[in-house]
């Protein structure tokens, strides 16, 4: 795989995929531009070597029909204002009038075009649809990370029509972070895993065991553990049918010598709510009626001990209910923990991510990904079919 400043793209017309997924209020105003800012590196790349820059997305879901509420329209602007030139927006992806508007192009340029997720063939991976868009083009570049564990066809079908091609430089972060950290770490590795249920994160378990020194698993999942050992675990969350696998998680640490970390106390109540009456108790003393949504500060003391010397940490998955204030002191200390380890540490998934925003610490975190699922399924050890096309 070649990464962009690998390649020649002076004086090119380069067609750059890139997610601008971002979320937009009911006016149609932009309310966060953190996708549109991630961009900005691999554009003024592109566009410094005077080439011209065709900048293309999805947004949304809009299942292979024009809906007017995805359009990316209103994106144009938000990059025209941090690029400080012309954006003009094209509607649509493929055909004429994105042809005619690449022909207009001058070198240092930049279009936007509609969302491809307007033609059916995006999601689909189609190859006509994929010719079309490689028509525009003579450099590709990929620097969507959040969707390239989908195979679509601005992603993937497009790599085999276009003769050069490269990773952009937030792709190419989100590869070298991940190696770094669970290819080849600095050790000891610690994984952080939390989050909902077992079953969502099973394959990242069973991936990550093989390659970590510690694994600290909190968050609502623990409680399958922790049931698996015989403890009662109340209301908690619990799946049943995975108490087997559970086990087999916890004998394979046993086997390969990883050390296993489950919460050894947790913070209680008997409704999943703010103002519920709240108690404290060892994993072993959880009522009946009561359910666990946060570790304890006994855990908290642990798993902070865990990462303190720790030298790369990997965590995905809140370690409670952290939306809920009196839930989320948990998952709060442990930003904290591993701000001051010191530690190589890459975060990622949607919860993990908006959790450490809100400690306000994220710029002390050595990487934030930028892919929910993408990045899950990286560490469920899987090869993501965008990275695989590049290769
Ligand atoms: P996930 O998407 O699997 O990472 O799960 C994130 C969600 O898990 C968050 O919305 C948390 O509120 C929730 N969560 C974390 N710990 C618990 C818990 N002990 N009980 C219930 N939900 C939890």
């Amino acid at each position: 795989m070649k990464y962009l400043d690998q390649i020649d793209v002076s004086g090119k017309k380069v067609l750059v995929r890139v997610d601008f997924n971002v979320p937009m209020d009911k006016s149609g105003n932009v309310t966060d531009v953190t996708r549109v800012k991630a961009s900005l590196a691999t554009i003024n790349f592109i566009r410094d070597k005077g080439a011209r820059v065709i900048v293309t997305s999805h947004l949304g879901r809009p299942k292979g029909k024009r809906v007017e509420e995805f359009s990316l329209r209103p994106v144009a602007p938000v990059l025209a204002g941090m690029l400080k030139t012309d954006v003009p927006f094209i509607d649509d992806c493929i055909g004429e009038k994105a042809e005619k508007a690449v022909t207009a192009m001058k070198a240092g340029d930049l279009i936007l075009l509609e969302n491809l997720r307007f033609h059916p063939g995006e999601d689909k991976n189609d190859e006509a649809f994929a010719q079309e868009l490689a028509k525009l083009c003579d450099v590709y570049v990929n620097d969507a990370f959040a969707v390239s564990h989908r195979a679509a066809a601005s992603n993937t079908a497009i790599t085999k029509y276009v003769p050069v091609c490269a990773a952009g430089f937030l792709l190419k972060n989100e590869i070298e972070y991940f190696n770094k950290a669970m290819g080849n770490p600095t050790r000891p590795l610690v994984a952080i895993i939390g989050g909902a249920k077992v079953s969502d994160k099973i394959k990242v378990l069973e991936n990550v065991i093989d390659k970590v020194d510690r694994l600290i698993v909190g968050g609502g999942m623990a409680f399958t553990f922790l049931k698996a050992q015989g403890f009662n675990v109340g209301k908690s969350l619990c799946e049943t049918d995975m108490l087997d696998l559970a086990r087999k998680i916890m004998d394979k640490a046993k086997a390969q010598n990883v050390q296993f970390l489950l919460p050894v106390d947790t913070v209680i109540a008997q409704e999943p709510s703010a103002d519920a009456e709240r108690n404290i108790v060892a994993v072993k003393d959880i009522p009946d009626g009561w359910m666990g949504l946060d570790i304890g500060p006994a855990s908290i003391a642990a798993f902070s001990d865990a990462v303190k010397t720790a030298k790369t940490i990997v965590w995905n998955g809140p370690l409670g209910m952290f939306e809920l204030a009196p839930f989320s002191s948990g998952t709060f200390k442990l930003v904290d923990a591993v701000v001051q380890s010191g530690a190589m540490t890459i975060v990622g998934g949607g919860d993990t991510d908006t959790a450490v925003h809100k400690t306000g610490k994220s710029d002390k975190i050595s990487y934030i990904s930028t892919g929910g699922g993408a990045f899950l399924e990286l560490l469920e050890g899987k090869t993501l079919p965008a990275v695989a096309a590049l290769g």
